[in-house]
């Protein structure tokens, strides 16, 4: 966990009730006196970051109806360690720029809230994008951050990145399935792993559809890999989270064919898991360090 994280496991959740008050029909006792939820439960684990998000940075936030949550502990993480790469700014916010925003907003949310990044998130799900763009209603502080439709999946950066616009960061959580029948497989193993039983939502469906890219996760990065050398000089620098590590090889390799400045693995643990993500510009900065 990031140093500067506010969310530790030890949920304080007399205040996040009060933050949302819907959460404590979830409170069930936990480990040495301490209250908890039920984690296996979908909705109980919404309200909580749900909750956490109103806690913290009093963001109004609900989530798509059959729409995984997204963990803002872990999602903070990352962006808490995106924001260490960039160099001082003053004078200006910093622009960034989240690719497969999804509908829950999450990380121009954060950025938003947490570091006033100027963002812009792009998606190829027209009924996301409508859903975010509601979330940046509900949000007084968030009507500078634009939504931009990737039409062609197959695209990243394309038609996303106008001419001479500039970025100072890039955040993406990629789709790693193969294909949609993969996406629901491993949505009916999860369930059937957190319940206990073949139980599964019936209305997963839409978003799987979303958690999939033509070739997986692998396709994905390599394709981002290809584009970012070619938006290298309006970008300054990308990330990129990596779910499998076997892929962080091959990932590299597509990234050092547009010849980085610099290029690392940044790897980041909460609890007892851990994740990792690839940062990489073409820029000159201090400390450059290509391995
Ligand atoms: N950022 C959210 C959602 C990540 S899921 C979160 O962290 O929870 C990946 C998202 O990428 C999905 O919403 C999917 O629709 C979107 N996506 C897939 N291909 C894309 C592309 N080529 N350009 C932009 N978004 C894409």
């Amino acid at each position: 966990m990031h140093a500067n994280n506010p969310f530790d496991s030890n949920y304080k959740f007399s205040v996040l009730v009060n933050a949302v008050p819907e959460l404590g029909a979830y409170i069930i006792p936990g480990k040495f006196a301490r209250k908890s939820i039920d984690f296996s439960d979908p909705k109980a684990v919404y309200l909580l970051n749900k909750a956490l998000l109103k806690w913290r940075f009093n963001v109004n936030w609900t989530l798509k109806d059959g729409h995984l949550c997204p963990a803002v502990p872990g999602r903070f993480d990352y962006l808490l360690h995106a924001n260490d790469l960039l160099s001082k700014i003053e004078g200006r916010r910093a622009r960034m720029l989240d690719i497969g925003t999804g509908a829950s907003l999450i990380y121009p949310l954060l950025g938003t809230a947490a570091f006033n990044w100027e963002c812009v998130g792009t998606e190829v799900d027209k009924e996301s994008i409508s859903y975010a763009k509601g979330l940046i209603r509900m949000n007084a502080s968030m009507l500078g951050t634009k939504i931009r439709r990737q039409e062609f999946k197959s695209n990243i950066l394309t038609g996303i990145v106008e001419k001479k616009e500039q970025f100072d960061l890039l955040v993406c959580n990629p789709p790693f399935y193969k294909n949609k029948s993969e996406a629901l497989a491993a949505n009916a193993r999860k369930n059937k792993n957190l319940h206990g039983a073949d139980e599964t939502h019936h209305n997963f469906g839409g978003s799987a559809n979303e958690l999939w890219y033509k070739g997986g996760e692998e396709a994905f990065l390599k394709k981002l890999a290809l584009e970012s050398a070619e938006f290298g000089a309006q970008i300054q620098w990308f990330t990129c989270l990596v779910s499998k590590k076997d892929h962080i090889r091959t990932f590299k390799r597509f990234i050092r064919k547009g010849n980085p400045t610099d290029l690392k693995v940044i790897e980041m643990t909460h609890g007892n898991k851990s994740s990792q993500f690839v940062a990489w510009t073409f820029q000159n900065h201090d400390n450059e360090s290509v391995k």
